[in-house]
């Protein structure tokens, strides 16, 4: 296992750690992805209790009115002890079972085959409730992993708030859950309870976990539940969600 120092700062505390493996990944049914990085909002239906949200979604130009997207924290709170980052987008390199996942690099702005991480794995106790960013279609998959390998389990919310330029989905995958709190197919909103966090070998739906933590993916494609291609990097989305959530509104994050 290779091992990587990281650090990153999320909600001004800076956290660091030594990555490890811990992706899963279904790459037999991987999809180039041609789609723009670019998002629109649809739909919008603002909180009149909160004012527009400040909080720049990194993947996209054209959003004006986060506020809209009715965005939620999808775990703990900002400044939470837990949140250490272990493995970034890009960072891993231990394997060559990625070394041919197409995807969106948004530091680049191209599409790229990239020999890394396409996700972020933040460590997070066993059972740590996971909420959906946005509202939209929430679906339990269990067959998340490399082909032939353990598998693991994974949460994914289709957004119906958010999609790119040419209209395809938008989606948040949570890897390594152990426990799904909602039926697969169900529409949830955003905030509500999808799943409790695993990656502990001894959790169901580990795969090749050898940590608690969840890996977090952002998803473009036209098939998010067959094809892990098309992510974009979740990391400034994320730093940005916890950094507004640290200081605005109650209830508007
Ligand atoms: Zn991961």
């Amino acid at each position: 296992m290779k091992l990587t120092k990281v650090s990153v700062t999320i909600a001004g505390i800076t956290l660091g750690g030594m990555a490890g493996a811990l992706l899963q990944l279904n790459a037999a049914s991987a999809a180039i992805a041609t789609v723009s990085p670019r998002i629109v909002a649809a739909t919008p239906s603002p909180s009149p209790t909160c004012r527009p949200m400040t909080l720049s979604i990194a993947f996209t130009n054209n959003v004006t009115d986060t506020r809209a997207l009715g965005l939620r924290l999808p775990w703990g709170r900002p400044g939470d002890a837990e949140g250490q980052m272990i493995e970034d987008y890009g960072a891993y390199n231990g394997t060559t079972v990625r070394e041919q996942l197409p995807v969106h690099d948004i530091t680049t702005g191209s599409l790229v085959e990239l020999s890394g991480h396409n996700a972020i794995d933040i460590i997070l106790d066993s059972g740590t409730p996971l909420y959906a960013v946005t509202s939209g279609t929430a679906y339990r998959i269990t067959n998340w992993t490399i082909p032939g390998g353990p598998q693991g389990w994974a949460s994914v919310v289709v957004s119906d708030v958010l999609k790119d330029d040419q209209g395809d989905p938008i989606a948040f995958l949570y890897g390594h859950v152990r426990e799904f709190d909602v039926p697969n197919g169900q529409h949830v909103v955003a905030g509500e309870l999808l799943a409790k966090s695993g990656g502990d070998p001894d959790d169901p739906g580990a795969g090749f976990s050898d940590t608690a933590n969840v890996h977090f993916e952002i998803i473009e494609s036209p098939n998010p539940l067959i094809a892990h291609a098309g992510t974009v990097n979740p990391h400034q989305f994320l730093e940005n969600l916890y950094a507004h959530a640290a200081t605005g509104p109650a209830g508007c994050t």
